[in-house]
């Protein structure tokens, strides 16, 4: 249950680099690539997912957090928020 206040905290500490449905950047070079907000690896369409907490495009590989289901850096947040929440759960 304090899942969703994590959730809800996460989501006012992060700072939208993208708005949801918003494509990812294109790399300019190549043709259907794209370029990883965090790691600006050059990436096929497939490999791309938009997080939704941040909105930013990232590769699976590098820069996903599949357990989390978040970018790298929002998930260093939501774990952050899920620490807090537990916390003022207990006292
Ligand atoms: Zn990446
Ligand atoms: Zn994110």
């Amino acid at each position: 249950m304090p899942r969703d206040d994590a959730f809800r905290k996460v989501m006012k500490t992060v700072t939208r680099v993208r708005e949801p449905g918003a494509k990812p950047e294109e790399d300019l070079k190549s043709m259907d690539r794209y370029i990883c907000d965090l790691c600006h690896g050059i990436r096929e369409r497939e490999e791309m997912i938009q997080c939704g907490f941040c909105g930013r495009w990232i590769c699976r590989k590098n820069c996903w957090e599949e357990e989390l289901k978040a970018c790298e850096s929002c998930s260093g947040l939501i774990l952050l928020a899920k620490d807090e929440t537990e916390r003022d759960d207990s006292s």
